[in-house]
């Protein structure tokens, strides 16, 4: 291991004794008898390896034990990280400066101690294809690829080669992006969609084939609560309103929250997404986003209820 501190948190201290690595209470952890200690701190920075940061803090005067007992707390506490990890360590100079933003908020929020490094590795091999509004899928292919993809390409339903794949569905939903689903639910391909459409922002969901809810287990539950749904949706899927009531704000929005979905799922894996079996919500002018639950629907055929072992399994091609 070479230790490092996460870069993503600062060290503060509390009092003369008492050392915090980062800010905020939901990640900092705070330890104390740190005053003789302090000089260990700035060893952590990923170039030694565990023993050389204790040699070295002893030639500062730190008793080997002491060194030992606070990496034990750093580690335990989560501060620590094993940088460069094997991935990392393989990018040029310029690219990882640009990805450590990236990597450091990635790896406070999923706690890992590899500084991002399996991260980076899941992103590199992920492919996103977008279909729809170009205003929204233009804006979350930016942001994808700022965070680590580089296979983000147009829709082109055509699925080969390893990686996992996710398409996301953007804008009006008409019959254009609904064929896009259908194909993918027959294709047993991951997708989420994201509108953005009468001032509303929704993403989700992220349909899981066979395994979660889909854009018509939706239809059929709204059906449910208005008889007239079907007749409403023969024609929304035929006409579209122009200009759409869709601002730079709302467009902004949907596609981080859209890109961050997206992230998560090749990250975490998509389970881990709160747009699985749902949607994120969001209508101005508030800005609040809400989460709404659309559990797959029983009179769908798209699969989780009504016939769960007739496709693979998801995780073959995510
Ligand atoms: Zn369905």
């Amino acid at each position: 291991m070479r230790p490092a501190l996460k870069s993503g948190l600062l060290p503060v201290w509390r009092d003369r004794d008492t050392l915090q690595i980062g800010v905020d209470p939901r990640r900092a952890i705070a330890l104390s008898g740190m005053s003789g200690a302090a000089g260990l701190i700035g060893l952590l920075d990923g170039s030694r390896d565990r023993d050389q940061v204790i040699a070295a803090a002893a030639e500062r005067g730190i008793p080997p034990a002491t060194s030992e007992r606070v990496l034990a707390l750093l580690a335990a506490g989560g501060a620590l990280d094993d940088f460069p990890g094997g991935t990392l360590r393989t990018l040029p100079g310029p690219l990882r400066s640009r990805l450590a933003p990236e990597l450091a908020a990635a790896s406070l929020a999923y706690r890992d101690t590899d500084g991002g490094a399996r991260t980076l590795a899941r992103r590199s091999t992920a492919v996103i294809e977008l279909a729809g509004d170009r205003r929204i899928t233009g804006e979350a292919e930016r942001i994808l690829r700022a965070a680590g993809l580089s296979r983000v390409r147009p829709y082109s339903g055509q699925w080969s080669g390893p990686g996992p794949t996710l398409v996301i569905v953007a804008g009006w939903l008409g019959a254009r992006e609904r064929a896009v689903c259908d194909q993918c639910v027959a294709d047993c391909v991951p997708h989420l969609v994201a509108t953005a459409r009468e001032a509303i922002g929704e993403v989700g969901p992220l349909v899981l084939p066979s395994e979660s809810a889909c854009l018509r287990c939706l239809d059929h539950a709204r059906a449910g609560h208005d008889p007239a749904w079907p007749l409403i949706l023969a024609q929304i899927c035929a006409r579209r309103p122009d200009p759409p009531a869709c601002d730079a704000v709302l467009v902004a929005a949907v596609a981080a929250q859209a890109a961050a979905q997206a992230l998560l799922a090749i990250d975490q894996g998509p389970a881990a997404s709160a747009a699985v079996n749902g949607t994120l919500e969001l209508v101005p002018p508030d800005f609040r986003w809400r989460r709404r639950s659309w559990p797959p629907h029983p009179d769908c055929t798209c699969g989780p209820l009504t016939r769960p072992a007739a496709r693979p399994a998801v995780a073959e091609t995510f």
